[in-house]
This record gives C-alpha cells, sequence and structure tokens, in this order.
C-alpha cells in the first residue's frame, strides 16, 4: 500500500499550465494512464500519460530519450497498445516512471522543452480500453446496494446469509468491455411478468451500475495464492466503470448459475486509470460495524484494516436525447463514497479470488459492484433510485425516467479530496444509449 513520497506534495505545480487549474482531475499529483491516438488518425495506439488538458506521448518521450534507467524500461513498456506490458513489470517500475514524470513537468524542470514537443492535447485524442483484458470478474461489494436490491426481491431477508464472510461474485464476460465514449445497444433477451410464458423482445428496464474497476498488475502462478499482506502490489490502478445491467432480463435467468446475459451485452470503462500510488493520500480504514463478523484470516490484513478502503467521490450524471438537444448540460442524479459504499477492500478481492488457486494475469479486470451508499441519494442505479421502478424520477425539464431511456447519455464521475492532499479526478466515464435492434419475426 503506497506511502507517500515528493510526487503527492500537494505543493507542486507544473509548466503546463492547465495543470494548476483548481478543478483539474489532472493535476501533477496524480499522472493516470490511458490508450490513445490523434483523433480520426490511423496512427498506433499508444500509452499517455494525463497533465491538465494534455497528454504526454510516452511513445514519443521514448523515442527522444526523455527517460532513464528503469523509468525509460516501463515508459517503453507503456508506448504500445495496452498497458499490460506496463503492468506486468510491477510496483518498482511504475514508481520509477510516475517520479521521472513528475519531476519532469514541475515548474523548472529542464525537460520541458523536450516533453513540451511529447504533448498532445485530450480534445484531439480518441482513446481505446487501457489494457488487453483477459478476464473480468464482477463483485459485489456495495453493501447497501444489495441490501436494497435484496429488499425488493426479499422483503424478509435482503442480506443473504454469506454476504459478510465471502466477497460475492461471478465471472464475467470481457470481450463486450468498451472504453468510454463508444455507445451500448440495448440488449434484446427473454423476459417473464405475469404471464405464463417469457416474451421475447428489447429490454424495457435498461440500468447503469456505478461501479470502480480494479486493474490488475502483476499476476500469480496457478495454484499460488496471493496473501492478503501482498494483495495491493497486485493491483495496478481504479477506472470508472458502468457495468450496464437488463433488469427485467435478470431476474429470469440468474437463477441457478447467476447473471448471463442481463450482463454481457455491454460494459463501459473509463479510459484513464489512476494508479494506486496516485491514491495513497486517499485510503481510509475498513470499517466494520459492531456486531459483524471479522473477517476470516486469509481476508484480514492489518494495512488492509488501517488503510485497505478507498476515499473517492462518485457522482452519476444524465442527459436525455430531449435535454442534448435543447442544449441543456447533464443532470446530476446521485453523489456517494466509494469506502462507505464498499464492504470489501480491493486487497480482500483480490486475496479472494486467488484463495483457491486461480490465476490473475496483468490486465485483468475487477469490478467492484455498485456502490450505493447508505442514503436514498446516493443510489448507483436507476433500480435503487426509483424503487425498482416504481417511483420514476423527474428530471429538470420535466421528463421522467424509470430506467433509461434510448439515446440517454450516462456519465460517471469520480474524485478524491482531503486536507493537504491536491485533488484528484477520474475524468468522465460515458456512454449512450442506442435502440435495440429488431428482433427477428
Ligand atoms: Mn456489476
Amino acid at each position: 500500500m503506497g506511502t507517500l513520497n515528493e510526487t503527492h506534495d500537494p505543493a507542486l505545480r507544473s509548466w503546463v499550465a492547465s495543470a494548476n487549474a483548481a478543478d483539474t482531475d489532472f493535476p501533477i499529483q496524480n499522472l493516470p494512464l490511458a490508450v490513445f491516438r490523434r483523433r480520426g488518425s490511423h496512427e498506433a495506439f499508444r500509452g499517455g500519460v494525463a497533465i491538465g488538458t494534455q497528454i504526454v506521448d510516452l511513445a514519443a518521450a521514448v523515442a527522444r530519450g526523455a527517460f532513464d534507467g528503469a523509468a525509460a524500461r516501463a515508459a517503453q513498456a507503456a508506448a504500445g497498445d495496452s498497458l499490460n506490458a506496463l503492468m506486468a513489470l510491477g510496483p518498482a517500475a511504475w514508481s520509477a516512471l510516475r517520479l521521472s514524470l513528475s519531476r519532469a513537468l514541475r515548474e523548472g524542470a529542464a525537460a520541458q522543452p523536450l516533453l513540451e514537443s511529447c504533448l498532445v492535447p485530450q480534445a484531439d485524442a480518441d482513446y481505446t480500453l487501457p489494457a488487453r483484458i483477459g478476464d473480468y470478474t464482477d463483485f459485489y461489494t456495495g453493501i447497501h446496494h444489495a441490501t436494497t436490491v435484496g429488499k425488493l426481491f426479499r422483503p424478509d431477508n435482503p442480506l443473504l446469509p454469506n454476504y459478510k464472510w465471502v466477497p460475492i461474485g461471478y465471472h464475467g464476460r470481457s470481450s463486450s468491455i468498451v472504453v468510454s465514449g463508444t455507445p451500448v445497444r440495448r440488449p434484446l433477451g427473454q423476459t417473464k411478468a405475469a404471464a405464463e410464458t417469457p416474451q421475447f423482445g428489447a429490454s424495457q428496464r435498461l440500468d447503469y451500475e456505478l461501479e470502480l474497476g480494479f486493474l490488475i498488475g502483476t499476476g500469480n502462478a496457478l495454484g499460488e495464492p496471493i496473501a492478503i499482506e501482498d494483495a495491493e502490489a497486485h493491483l495496478f490502478g481504479v477506472a470508472l466503470f458502468n457495468d450496464w445491467s437488463a433488469r427485467d432480463i435478470q431476474p429470469w435467468e440468474y437463477q441457478p448459475l447467476g447473471p448471463f446475459l442481463s450482463k454481457n451485452f455491454g460494459s463501459t470503462l473509463a479510459p484513464w486509470v489512476v494508479t494506486m500510488e496516485a491514491l495513497a493520500p486517499f485510503r481510509a480504514p475498513l470499517v466494520r460495524p459492531a456486531g459483524d463478523p471479522q473477517p476470516l484470516p486469509y481476508l484480514d490484513g492489518r494495512d488492509d484494516r488501517a488503510r485497505g478502503a478507498l476515499d473517492i467521490t462518485l457522482d452519476v450524471w444524465l442527459q436525455t436525447a430531449q435535454m442534448r438537444e435543447a442544449g441543456q448540460g447533464a443532470v446530476r442524479l446521485t453523489r456517494g463514497n466509494a469506502g462507505e459504499a464498499a464492504y470489501w477492500t480491493p486487497a480482500q478481492l483480490v486475496a479472494h479470488h486467488t484463495v483457491g488457486g486461480c490465476n490473475l494475469q496483468p490486465g485483468d479486470l475487477f469490478g467492484s459492484g455498485t456502490l450505493s451508499g447508505p442514503g436514498a441519494d446516493q443510489a448507483g442505479s436507476l433500480l435503487e433510485l426509483t424503487q425498482g421502478g416504481q417511483r420514476p424520477i423527474t428530471l429538470p425539464n420535466g421528463e421522467t425516467r424509470s430506467f433509461l431511456a434510448d439515446g440517454d447519455t450516462l456519465i460517471l464521475r469520480g474524485s478524491c479530496e482531503r486536507a493537504g492532499a491536491r485533488r484528484i479526478g477520474f475524468g468522465p466515464c460515458t456512454g449512450t444509449v442506442l435502440p435495440a435492434r429488431a428482433p427477428r419475426s
């Protein structure tokens, strides 16, 4: 679990002026990574680092000899069309690159003229997924989400008895994970209401899920679990993640083996991965309410208890097609905090996932599960916000929503703010709903 060092100094300023704006997501203390190319070009995708409104093109910086030693090897590994090779190098390499970039981007740095020639404006960039995601696992760490949703289905028994003992998860689908900005098509599928037989057609209860995506750095060998004390060192970073869900397909299909087509039509990952080192000033204790069971020993680490949770403020914004046509900006639906929402820490998810011997690989993705706070205004999905669709919300322009409509654009935002630290953010994670394809007749 990263300790604070000179790269976190809140007094640091960059010669990239936009990085010094108070409200930027990407000050010099953040330095998240993405994979990009110039918009509309046929250039190769390559790794880049956000600074203010700009991207440091790592392939260009490597070609111009901007880095030495371990930082040069790390930057070279990030110069290809995914960050997997960098992820495989481990925390010392990630940290060397961060320190080198922090020094080179500071006000007065001798490297300014060289790195200035490697900047690409974010406004001119297209992104692809930051990693080739081999496997995607979706967890269910949001205890308030689990309780609220459980109440809708089982009023007497909202939280199943395993919840506080075992991090619940299922193996998801990586092929349909898309980068922020990619439209997501409303799925077709079977649904079953009161009628005796199921219906086939477009989902009428399309929803979002506010999640964090945890990207695995170094993996483990098959058969060799990762101990809770070592788990953080296997985590590369965090990106915002919208795990779209079809709430009408799910109840009919999910027993006994779990979610399937209700989840596998698309998930949206933000392009920018905020490293665990950048998050070091924003860690929080793992809190267990009085009377809850203590984690079993393989899920219980001293450091993890002290600061395993993430203090990240998470927002959900919506812009309907009608709002867009009227020139109206997105409206915020909810705001919550990841640390308050999650019952399990990222390190516990790594320890649990591997304890039976399962091997993780660089670029694997864990979804946190829907991160809803305890309050009704902190819901991480429309299912919760509208109480199963029974209490539609009214938007400022008079439109109502129980679930998402075609043309709706959903935007997730995240940021970290603490006294004594520079505010950092995650950049937006957006997706617009396309109409379903016509079903076969
Ligand atoms: Mn999910």
